[in-house]
C-alpha cells in the first residue's frame, strides 16, 4: 500500500492549518531545537548538526510509517473517511526541526505537507535545506514513487517516538514472539530455548502451512484464559492468512535461496544480497497457509539471513573446540562463539557477534548497542559482503561508531568466518 497516494485530498485538504502554519505547531519550541551552525555534507559534518540531520529523517521515516499504516487501516486511499486524520506527531516534529534550520540558514523550508511529501522523492542531498548527513545517505530517497525506500524502512524502525513506536508491525511482532516465549517457558533457560525456536521458524519459515503451524502448537501449547494459544497470536501478528478451498498440496513459487514467495511475473525475489532463481514448490495444508507480513520479512526474515547463515557456518566450523550460542540473554547479540581452552583450567575465549544488513552505515551506527550482558573478548558488527560493495560504507560505520561505542570491530562475513576456522584452529583442530 502506497504511502502518499492521494495525500492531496487525505492529508492536504483535511489539514489547511499546516499549508500555511509554516512554524512547528506542537511543544517542540525553539528550545528544543538548536539552531544548526554548519550543513556542509561528508566529512566535514558537524557532529550535532548530525545528530539533528539523523533525528530529524527518522523521525519524517517513522512519520511515513505510520501514514501508511492508517491508510491500511483506513483499506483504501480514502478521501474524508476516518483513515484521512491529521498527519502523525512525528511528521510534524519532523516539518518543525526542518522549519528550524531553513531558519538559522537563511533559507526556505517546505511550504507545506504536500511540498514536503515531493522532497522525499529527491535523494537527501538535494533537499533545498542542506542535511548534514553521510555521503552514501545523501543519496537516498525516503520514498520511491508512493512507497517507503529500504532506506526509510530501516530509519523508521529505529527511531524511538512514542508516535508511532508501539504501533509499527515489528515492534508488535516482537512482543507477541516474547510473550509466547515467556508463557511457554517454564524457567530463562527454557523461555530463552523458545525464543531461539521463534526466531530461527521466522528466518526459515517465510510460508508456513498449517499443518506446521499444528505440530508447532504441539510443541508450545500455553493459551490465555479464552483458550487462544500464545503462538496462534504470535502467528497471527508476524502472518497472513490465506485460506485454501480443499485439503491438500497448494503450489507456490518461491526462491531457491532466501524462499521468500514470489508471484509468478516476479524476476528475483528483491532481498538485498540475494541472487536466487525462482522454484516452484508444494505445500500441504489443511485450511490453508500463511505468509509473513512485509514487517515480519523485511524486519526478521531479510536481515535474518544473514544472522542464520552465520550461526549455520560457525556450527560447522569445529564441533568439538567450540559452541556458539543463538542470541544469547534474548537476543542481547545474535551470537555467542566461545572457544574451548586448550589447556584444563585456562579461560574460554568468548566472542559476541552482531550480523547486520543495513542499507545505511550511518543508521546502523545509531541504533547499535554493545550489550554488557554477554562477557566477550571480542566484540564484533558482521556486515554481509553485498553491502560492502557500497563505496564509504565501511568507512562512514566506523567512523560513525567512533564515540558511541568502544571497542567494536567491524568484519565482512567472509573474514569473519575465515578468523573463527583459525582461532579453532588454534584451540585444536578442525573437522
Ligand atoms: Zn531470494
Amino acid at each position: 500500500m502506497s504511502v502518499t497516494q492521494d495525500a492531496a485530498s487525505s492529508y492536504g485538504h483535511t489539514q489547511p492549518r499546516s499549508v500555511d502554519g509554516n512554524s512547528p505547531d506542537d511543544d517542540h519550541g525553539a528550545a528544543a531545537v538548536p539552531a544548526s551552525r554548519d550543513a556542509s555534507p561528508g566529512d566535514d559534518r558537524d557532529p550535532p548538526t548530525a545528530q539533528d540531520d539523523y533525528l530529524l529523517v527518522e523521525l519524517l521515516c517513522a512519520a511515513l510509517a505510520k501514514i501508511r499504516l492508517e491508510r491500511q487501516r483506513a483499506g483504501v486511499p480514502a478521501r474524508g473517511t476516518d483513515g484521512s486524520g491529521p498527519l502523525p506527531r512525528a511528521w510534524r516534529d519532523a516539518r518543525g526541526r526542518l522549519w528550524w534550520k531553513a531558519q538559522a540558514l537563511g533559507l526556505d523550508g517546505p511550504g507545506n505537507d504536500l511540498e514536503l511529501f515531493d522532497w522525499c522523492r529527491r535523494p537527501l542531498g538535494l533537499w533545498p535545506v542542506p542535511l548534514s548527513l553521510t555521503e552514501v545517505d545523501l543519496e537516498a530517497v525516503l520514498l520511491e514513487g508512493d512507497s517507503l525506500s529500504e532506506f526509510a524502512e530501516q530509519a523508521a524502525d529505529l527511531v524511538q517516538h512514542a508516535d508511532v513506536e508501539a504501533e509499527l508491525v515489528q515492534n508488535q511482532v516482537f512482543a507477541a514472539l516474547m510473550l509466547c516465549a515467556r508463557m511457554n517457558g517454564g524457567d530463562d533457560g527454557a523461555v530463552q530455548q523458545v525464543y531461539r525456536r521463534l526466531r530461527r521458524l521466522l528466518i526459515d519459515h517465510p510460508v508456513l502451512s498449517d499443518r506446521e503451524v499444528q505440530t508447532l502448537a504441539r510443541e508450545l501449547p500455553a493459551e490465555d484464559s479464552d483458550h487462544d494459544s500464545f503462538l496462534a497470536k504470535f502467528v497471527r501478528i508476524a502472518y497472513v492468512h490465506h485460506p485454501v478451498q480443499t485439503p491438500g498440496k497448494v503450489r507456490l513459487r518461491r526462491c531457491a535461496d532466501c524462499r521468500n514467495p514470489l508471484d509468478d511475473r516476479a524476476l528475483g525475489c528483491g532481498t538485498p544480497g540475494c541472487t536466487g532463481v525462482a522454484e516452484r514448490y508444494e505445500v500441504a495444508c489443511l485450511g490453508g497457509y500463511w505468509t509473513q507480513h512485509r514487517a515480519t520479512r523485511q524486519f526478521f526474515h531479510d536481515p535474518g539471513l544473514l544472522e542464520g547463515r552465520l550461526l549455520d557456518q560457525v556450527r560447522e566450523i569445529a564441533h568439538e573446540c567450540l559452541c556458539v550460542e543463538d542470541w544469547p540473554c534474548l537476543d542481547a547479540w545474535d551470537m555467542a562463539v566461545t572457544f574451548k581452552a586448550k589447556e584444563p583450567g585456562a579461560e574460554a575465549e568468548c566472542w559476541a557477534v552482531d550480523a547486520k544488513d543495513c542499507s545505511s552505515p550511518a543508521l546502523l551506527a545509531r541504533g547499535f548497542h554493545c550489550d554488557p550482558r554477554v562477557p566477550a573478548r571480542r566484540h564484533i558488527i558482521v556486515v554481509p559482503m553485498h553491502r560492502l560493495r557500497t563505496p564509504g560504507y565501511r568507512a562512514d560505520l566506523e567512523r560513525e561508531l567512533q564515540g558511541r561505542v568502544s571497542g567494536v570491530e567491524v568484519l565482512d562475513e567472509k573474514t569473519f568466518l575465515r578468523q573463527v576456522t583459525v582461532r579453532a584452529r588454534q584451540t585444536g583442530g578442525t573437522r
